[in-house]
């Protein structure tokens, strides 16, 4: 097995994690945050560019924005499925009022969106708003078998 790679949601710092390490205490390198602390942050374009592009486990971003209802609703339902996929998967958020440009370079037409990228790759994107479980029971089926 190779080594994880995640990146930081606060600072972009890329962190290596051997295997035998879990990933789920692990802090930052660089900023001491914790990797995984069950809280999806709002990354800007560049962070988000940076999960897909440098960490190795799966992102799963939700887009949304704050004017969005639906979007508010799904939040909390958003955080308790963190809890339950990280650090298996890296969860965070983009708000497209704020990162305009990544929101349309991704194709958004509605929110909230989630989108599971594996490899680098987008594997598959759903709309509208999902219970924690759903969102838990959408993603596993989407992972690689190891993964899940
Ligand atoms: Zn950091």
């Amino acid at each position: 097995m190779t080594e994880t790679r995640v990146v930081c949601s606060k600072c972009g710092g890329v962190n290596r994690l051997p295997p035998s390490r879990s990933a789920s205490g692990a802090k930052c390198g660089k900023c001491g945050a914790k990797l995984f602390a069950g809280h999806p942050e709002d990354v800007g374009t560049e962070n988000f560019d940076r999960q897909i592009a440098r960490g190795t486990v799966p992102v799963l971003v939700d887009v949304w924005a704050p004017w969005c209802g639906p979007c508010l609703a799904m939040a909390p339902a958003y955080e308790a499925a963190a809890r339950d996929l990280e650090p298996r998967v890296r969860m965070i958020k983009l708000n497209s009022e704020v990162e305009q440009e990544a929101a349309s370079r991704l194709g958004i037409r509605g929110i909230p969106t989630m989108i599971l990228f594996l490899d680098g790759r987008e594997a598959a994107r759903t709309s509208g708003a999902m219970s924690a479980q759903q969102i838990v029971q959408w993603v596993r089926d989407k992972l690689p078998t190891a993964a899940a």
